[in-house]
């Protein structure tokens, strides 16, 4: 066999998707017909709502079907603007935003338009997984800054501080965070205001795309909308995927400065045109419908995060911080068990229980489990990872 052709530096630095790599080995393991529980989902388990689905039928009837303007559907750009100053308290245009492939590709057409080899971005650990690998494409450098368990995650404002430096460019806040459920607290997020104002070359990446995924207790508070002194220097990200269950359809939002917006256009232009015409129309729909279908999915998550939370506080050994937001809980294994990975792998081998491994988003002596899955699925996976733990 002829040696395969070289790859580019930049590609030979990714890392390869530990949380893959699981779900691999869960789909051959149920192929070979084992019995698997897989807690690992990262996507709602709704359908898409039926007024969405239908608006976009009706575009491909209309004949929506060529190319569009890189920057989004103009129609949807404007909505998007209302429903951010309405909404979140950011008063916004829509030459400040442009619809993207996912919130995915609104933070990596944001990290390629902003950063420069050397640059750092800050990024609060856990953290979302794609973050540092996303930096690295764009030769930047992720320097995470770790919370722990033990003080339920919250942010640790002195060492993110210590953490910046000259080189810093970006800081990335996601609330609420995946993969902990953890919601910024109003006074979390004016504090980080006051850090960010301290250090005028710093910029502020919001990734809000669970907001609607809250518990009763808590409040969703954007970033912009806490700081508008600080407007020209915050991003947000947002998308259509787990508030609505739009996850294959592949629609998000970046808002920010309009000459930002403008350049992360002209990338999107030159690599992927424009987000797909007829799943806009189902975007535009759902951002212009009403919130009860949203309402309905957020509160049956969190009747689930609630029969998770609960059955993982009754572990021995166990640290969780109940999460209050998004669809995860992201608790700390007893001591003496081995690394997420391992554990992980052993959950899969031995118990056909698939969880992901904490390791992934940054803190080895957790592990992520989802509670988008049916309640049985719930309860079934608590049950196989109780066998798992040391006696206590
Ligand atoms: N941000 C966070 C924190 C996420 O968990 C995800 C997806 O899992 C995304 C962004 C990207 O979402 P999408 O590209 O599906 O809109």
């Amino acid at each position: 066999m002829s040696r395969p052709p070289s790859l580019s530096s930049r590609a030979e630095a990714l890392q390869p998707s530990l949380t893959l790599a699981i779900s691999a080995r869960a789909k051959a393991l149920k192929l070979d017909g084992r019995d698997i529980c897989s807690l690992s989902a990262g996507e709602p388990d709704f359908g898409t709502p039926h007024f969405i689905v239908e608006a976009s039928i009706q575009a491909l009837r209309d004949g929506l079907t060529r190319y569009g303007p890189a920057a989004g559907d103009p129609e949807l750009r404007e909505a998007i603007a209302r429903k951010l100053s309405a909404e979140n308290g950011i008063p916004t245009t829509a030459a400040e935003v442009m619809v993207t492939n996912g919130g995915k590709q609104a933070i990596y057409n944001l990290f390629q338009i902003l950063l420069n080899p050397g640059d750092e971005v800050i990024i609060p650990s856990p953290y979302w997984l794609s973050y540092p690998e996303m930096a690295r494409l764009a030769q930047a450098r992720p320097v995470p800054v770790p919370s722990s368990a033990e003080s339920g995650f919250a942010l640790d404002l002195e060492a993110l501080e210590a953490a910046i430096t000259p080189a810093s460019r970006l800081l990335v806040i996601n609330s609420p965070g995946n993969p902990t459920g953890r919601v910024l607290t109003l006074e979390e997020l004016k504090a980080l205001a006051e850090l960010v104002r301290r250090h005028p070359r710093l910029l502020v990446m919001a990734d809000e795309i669970y907001e609607y995924l809250l518990d009763d207790r808590v409040t969703h508070h954007s970033f912009a909308a806490v700081a508008p002194d600080l407007k020209d220097r915050c991003f947000l990200v947002n998308g259509f995927a787990k508030g609505w269950a739009m996850t294959g359809w592949r629609l998000g939002y970046l808002s920010g400065h309009a000459s930002v917006i403008q350049a992360a256009s002209a990338l999107q232009s030159q690599s992927t045109s424009n987000v797909c015409s007829f799943a806009q129309r189902g975007a535009l729909a759902a951002i212009e419908g009403s919130r009860t279908c949203v309402q309905e999915m957020a509160a049956s998550y969190n009747a689930r995060r609630r029969l998770l939370t609960e059955g993982l506080q009754a572990m021995p050994g166990i640290t969780l911080t109940p999460p209050s937001g998004a669809f995860y809980a992201f608790p700390q294994l007893p001591e003496g068990c081995p690394g997420s990975m391992t554990f992980c792998q052993t959950a899969l081998e031995q118990e056909g229980l698939a969880i992901v491994p904490g390791g992934a988003f940054g803190d080895d002596r957790c592990v992520r489990l989802s509670c988008a899955v049916s309640r049985e699925t719930i309860t079934d996976g608590l049950a196989r990872l109780a066998r798992l733990l040391p006696a206590g």
